[in-house]
């Protein structure tokens, strides 16, 4: 080769390196306006936000899902849109806060719906699942449900094609003699969990065999990638741990260094892995965005058998950050610029995301809460900052913009009887404080006076659903 050739041949290498760098390069391309992106959320429940390796935990393995936080985009400030299971089941499904469709809590009512709860999802909320099936999308429900029993509210009610799961949590409707799984170790219940596992509304199993649901779960959810591979489709499952009581297949039980909660954890991480093989075996890693969230923080009381919010102070069922950041991460190769980011988002934006990703508008004269991602996912804009409302039933307790977060009510997840309420109210700087401990409201009365404002006028035009969990 004389040297003229090697040179050309470098440069040739170099030019074919830098086509294929950029051909690689994460959200230079544009969506295409004509295709429609499948949809798939795996949400975690009573996951807190220190829960996972790549947030932190020094002991629970999280491979798969570590991948996929390097692959895509992890979030430091994402949260959950109510601090309890079924208010945040109700927001991620209608993109509002709970308030709006009355899954909440009001005086005198439950925080959650029972099993002999009346209430449920109204008819008249277009949940994410009837906007993606009017666009073209097969949608199915796998795992736990918790929006209601009765006719109007259930899966195949609220625009799902098929479900397989729990009808509310798993540790309901107890009786006597039936297996127990790992509660908090001092007070062992003398009862097992009598929760049915049903497919398109018809019980097949019960007690469901709690063990295996993480298992089944993702056997149905690849089978259903498998089936629908053509697309569009929208996969929303529902894990039922790391809730307690927990369970994990043999498999995993045991084989975890956190006891049966990181056995459960790492079960979790397993499937997350089984379903992205599984689409990337299909060829959809492309084409279809994953969000891997929970539905609220780590539930404390539970002890051991709970998880861990990290640095973040409380947990489950509290507006103290604990209660509802969690661990957020978004996944679609090639389109999802990889990274972390710090901007806060939150389940409401799932809604009007996806309808962006289906090339479809979000339903006429809804109220939707959330924004459409698209702009931080794709090409890595800076959104601009806006009101975030922490809700604990019906009442705003509190409210981020932008650095700042101000609290107006505190009242601990569990076991405190009463609010506690704060005129002024506190205010904390969360990257500075993540853990909510230094109170900067008299210094800062131009931050808090704008968090006010915000709250007032959100307060001035929400209308109230009515009221589902009496
Ligand atoms: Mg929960």
């Amino acid at each position: 080769m004389t040297h003229s050739t090697i040179l050309t041949s470098l440069r040739n290498i170099r030019l074919l390196t830098l086509m294929a760098l950029l051909s690689w390069v994460p959200g230079v391309h544009s969506l295409a306006a004509d295709e429609q992106f499948n949809i798939v959320v795996l949400f975690a429940d009573d996951l807190g936000y220190g829960d996972l390796g790549c947030y932190g935990h020094p002991s629970i393995r999280t491979p798969h899902l570590d991948r996929m936080a390097t692959e895509g985009l992890r979030f430091t400030d994402f949260y959950s849109a109510a601090e309890v299971c079924t208010p945040i089941r109700a927001a991620l499904l209608t993109g509002r806060y709970p308030i709006r469709s009355g899954m909440c809590e009001t005086s005198g009512a439950r925080r959650v719906l029972f099993p002999n709860s009346k209430g449920g999802l109204p008819p008249s909320e277009i949940t994410l699942a009837e906007s993606l099936r009017a666009s073209g999308y097969a949608t199915m429900h796998i795992g736990k449900w918790h929006l209601g029993i009765h006719d109007g509210s259930r899966p195949l009610d609220q625009g799902f094609d098929s479900s397989l799961g729990l009808p509310y949590s798993n540790d309901m409707d107890a009786r006597p003699g039936l297996p127990t799984g790992s509660t908090k170790s001092a007070t062992p219940p003398a009862d097992g969990w009598n929760v049915p596992l049903l497919r398109d509304g018809k019980v097949i199993e019960q007690p469901a065999d709690q063990a295996t649901l993480t298992k089944r779960y993702t056997e149905e959810a690849v089978r259903f990638i498998r089936a629908k591979k053509s697309g569009p489709f929208f996969l929303y499952l529902a894990h039922t741990m790391p809730h307690v009581p927990l369970f994990a297949s043999p498999q995993f039980k045991g084989q975890s260094r956190r006891g049966i909660f990181g056995d459960a954890v790492e079960e979790l991480d397993w499937s997350t892995g089984e379903i992205l093989s599984a689409l990337r075996a299909a060829g959809l890693a492309e084409k279809t965005l994953v969000l891997f969230t929970s539905d609220n923080g780590p539930w404390l009381t539970q002890g051991a058998q709970g998880g861990s919010a990290g640095l973040l102070r409380d947990g489950k069922g509290s507006t103290w950050e604990g209660g509802m950041r969690v661990p957020g991460i978004v996944w679609m190769p090639g389109h999802v610029r990889p990274g972390v980011t710090s901007q806060p988002a939150s389940a409401l934006d799932l809604f009007p995301t996806a309808m962006a990703l289906a090339g479809a508008s979000s339903p006429a004269g809804v109220t939707l809460d959330g924004r459409d991602l698209a702009p931080l996912l794709f090409d890595g804009k800076s959104l601009p900052s806006r009101p975030f409302f922490y809700y604990r039933g019906d009442q705003v307790f509190a409210c981020r913009l932008g650095e700042w977060k101000a609290h107006f009510r505190t009242q601990t997840g569990y076991g405190q009887p009463k609010p506690e309420l704060h005129d002024p109210p506190l205010l904390f700087h969360l990257p500075h404080d993540p853990s909510e401990r230094f109170n900067l409201a008299a210094e800062n009365p131009a931050a808090l006076a704008e968090i006010i404002s915000a709250v007032e006028r959100h307060r001035a035009v929400v209308i109230p659903g009515d009221p589902q969990l009496k």
